[in-house]
């Protein structure tokens, strides 16, 4: 149809349908589909932010519109979350937005950012949200491959120096999806540096911030030293307070950028509801044993999947934080066909790496997002068909 602007209807269409028909085929087959695809929480949220929820919907003015950059009780929840957390002080006021979840922000965030022909770096295997949204804004793409022999970090030699003097906007996302890869304050430093050489904004992507095991601890970007000069940072109570439905995040940091895109959202959207501000406050502003409790839980799930992948002879290393494994893709497959087979051979939906760009092929990521007995019964599947030739 000719009503669709050109942009729109140039987006591919979304992988994850694609699955979601095979699915139900199957499924009308009666096959046990077991659905390792989706990067959502199937933990719930914490119960002390449901009461909470529950408690401010009983207030009256809370059902009135709220200030377009969120009510001052999320704000300063997510100034204090900063504070204790990263020792990082934030101005409430000016250098916190808050966001109807972090996918909404950076899509606008790249919209407040980007000028048509705007070069925009982007790493590739990425979150599809980031190449989109430069799509839409008719920016222009300039991949930041990462791959295993840097640890999924930024190789920023792999750049061409014309692109990175043409770039804008540089996006991170650390802890990483889909590679599960962490970093550390050295490569935040790296990325700085290397932005502050080139005159480039930053958005680091941190919405898997508090989804670490063990002792490790996720720095954020803005502890760098300079780093609020030209960086703001995302967050989201989605993945840590198992709250993706909520539609509750903030951006934080460089006062200049985050003005902007309040100035773009003001005129787009009007805030989330505020009992669900107020509610998420209250789960930043608690001791985030809920959030630890969960991580026990993702980590003793990763564990006996990476366990059975290297007993079938499948790569993967073991992250320290996020709710995936980014996994080797057997000698022989396009990724694509691999994701096929296992879900026509062993019901299981994996999502290959090609849908998070070129840089992922290769890969299979699996979402850590079902009970233990499943991943279980996943791995028995696996084992009978033996998936990885070994
Ligand atoms: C889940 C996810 C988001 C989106 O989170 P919301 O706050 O729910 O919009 C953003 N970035 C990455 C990398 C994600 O995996």
């Amino acid at each position: 149809m000719a009503f669709i602007s050109r942009h729109v209807s140039s987006l591919p269409a979304y992988l994850f349908s694609e699955f979601a028909r095979k699915k139900q085929k199957l499924q009308e087959k009666g096959v046990d589909v077991i659905d390792l695809g989706i990067g959502a929480p199937d933990l719930s949220p914490p119960e002390f932010v449901i009461d909470k929820l529950v408690e401010e919907l009983g207030v009256a003015e809370n059902h009135r519109y709220s200030s377009y950059s969120g009510c001052k009780e999320f704000k300063e929840a997510v100034a204090s979350f900063y504070q204790r957390r990263y020792q990082v002080d934030l101005d409430p006021e000016e250098e916190v937005l808050a966001l109807i979840g972090s996918k909404e922000g950076i899509a606008h965030l790249i919209q407040a950012v980007v000028d048509p022909g705007d070069k925009v770096i982007v790493p590739d295997p990425g979150y599809p949200v980031y190449e989109k949204a430069v799509h839409l804004t008719r920016g222009e793409m300039v991949r930041l491959p990462l791959d295993a022999s840097h640890g999924f970090l930024p190789d920023f030699n792999r750049v061409p120096i014309h692109h990175a003097e043409q770039a804008k906007l540089m996006l991170l996302n650390y802890p990483g999806n889909p590679t599960a890869a962490t970093a550390d304050k050295k490569a935040f430093l790296n990325a700085v540096t290397y932005a502050e050489k080139y005159h480039l904004a930053i958005a680091n992507d941190a919405a898997y911030d508090l989804l670490t095991f063990g002792d490790y601890q996720s720095p954020s970007i803005l502890q760098i030293p300079g780093a609020k000069d030209r960086t703001v940072e995302f967050g989201s109570l989605s993945k840590s307070f198992s709250m993706a439905g909520w539609r509750i995040g903030y951006a934080v940091g460089n006062k200049e950028i985050i003005q902007g895109l309040a100035t773009l959202k003001s005129n787009m959207d009007t805030s989330q509801f505020l009992p669900v501000q107020k509610a998420a406050a209250a789960a930043l502003n608690s001791d985030l044993a809920s959030v630890e409790e969960n991580n026990r839980i993702y980590q003793e799930r990763m564990e006996k999947m990476h366990t059975a992948l290297r007993e079938l002879g499948i790569k993967a290393k073991k992250p320290r934080g996020t709710l995936f494994l980014w996994a080797e893709v057997p000698r022989g497959y396009r990724s694509m066909d691999f994701a096929d087979k296992l879900l026509e051979e062993s019901g299981v939906i994996v999502t290959p790496g090609s849908a998070f760009g070129e840089g992922g092929e290769g890969y299979f990521r699996i979402a850590l997002t079902v009970p233990a007995k499943r991943l279980e019964e996943v791995i028995r599947r696996w084992k009978r068909l033996g998936i990885g030739g070994g």
